[in-house]
């Protein structure tokens, strides 16, 4: 049973109320007890408990993670060129942030600022800096990995970790704009990320199992961009290069998609100059666990108070 019983009851008594519900919306208990507003669509704080399982949930990958993976814990930000390399802008420009901030001179900032204390706009005078919102936690590994030279021969897995951003504003909860995302990074030879892959999958139905979430896993695709963007949709998927973990939150709803099981081929390998010992580009692979959609989902499924979920729920998570 409970590793920590009192402090999940007492953190479920203390689940402070938002002010984002509306009678006709399904997920308005789990939103009213766990969300709070920050005045944009998407973004939210998060309470003590929500904050709990989400850290269990972690604590439950890092056992189930390969020994052998280096830990990397990444900022929300990384390098705009970095992201321009790794062809971002080709695939997916309208989910992309970028940090902008006031250049110039004193006085040019003044003005621009103060254009705002005077009801005027003030954004017009912003310019993009180095910075751009990590879009995946694995973006900012390819070209660190590329930088140590070449792969060794059974190549590298990491344990990459970042919150993410995403220009998608909606007022679903399994639609943040800012949401938190774990992945484990396969690097190596094309069988080796295979292999790595089709393991997952398996280990991660188990898991959604053990979890007490309903789930399947199917094909898919990216949600690349525009006319172009629908023809590489349907490359990707007749080459079974995405699967994603569906989870229904509810009876009937349509199902969310929790993880992902991506092999980029020598995308990455191409765009860093990352080779094997034998001069080969590498190819990668990337498991991403959406950490929010599956707390939302267990939360959504099993009900506000964790000591009542399901025991092989509460097993898996310590609880
Ligand atoms: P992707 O790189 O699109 O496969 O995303 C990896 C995982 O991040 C997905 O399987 C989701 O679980 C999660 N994710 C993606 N977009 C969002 C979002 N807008 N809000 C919350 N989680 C997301
Ligand atoms: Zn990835």
């Amino acid at each position: 049973m409970s590793a920590e019983p009192k402090s999940a009851a007492a953190l479920a008594q203390t689940a402070a109320p938002s002010e984002a519900s509306r009678a006709d919306d399904p997920e308005a208990p789990v939103r009213r007890a766990l969300f709070q507003l920050l005045g944009v669509d998407g973004v939210y704080a998060r309470s003590a408990l929500y904050q709990d399982v989400l850290h269990r949930l972690d604590e439950l990958l890092t056992r189930e993670c390969d020994p052998r993976a280096e830990v990397l814990r990444f900022p929300p930000v990384m390098s705009r060129a970095q992201l321009e390399r790794s062809g971002y802008l080709k695939s997916f420009p309208n989910l992309l942030g970028c940090v902008c901030a006031l250049h110039g001179s004193e006085a040019q900032i003044r003005a621009a600022a103060d254009a705002h204390e005077s009801g005027g706009d003030w954004t017009g005078s912003l310019a993009a800096s180095d910075l751009v919102l990590s879009p995946a936690a694995c973006y900012p590994l390819y070209p660190l990995a590329a930088a140590r030279g070449p792969l060794p021969e059974d190549g590298w897995i990491f344990d990459v970790a970042a919150d993410c951003f995403r220009h998608e504003p909606s007022r679903s909860l399994d639609r943040l704009q800012s949401f938190r995302m774990r992945e484990f990074v396969r690097i190596g030879s094309p069988e080796a990320i295979q292999t790595f892959r089709d393991q997952w999958m398996a280990r991660a139905r188990a898991l959604a199992q053990e979890l007490g979430l309903p789930c399947q896993i199917d094909v898919a695709s990216d949600p690349f961009f525009g006319r172009v963007g629908q023809v590489m949709a349907v490359s990707q998927r007749q080459q079974s290069l995405k699967f994603e973990l569906l989870v229904p939150y509810r009876g009937g709803a349509t199902p969310t998609a929790c993880m992902s099981f991506n092999y980029h081929r020598d995308h990455f390998g191409l765009a860093w100059d990352l080779r094997d010992t034998r001069g080969e580009a590498a190819h990668t692979g990337c498991v991403a666990f959406g950490m929010d959609r599956i707390v939302v989902a267990l939360f959504c499924i099993h009900g506000l108070d964790p000591l009542r979920w399901p025991t092989s729920t509460k097993l898996a998570l310590g609880l």
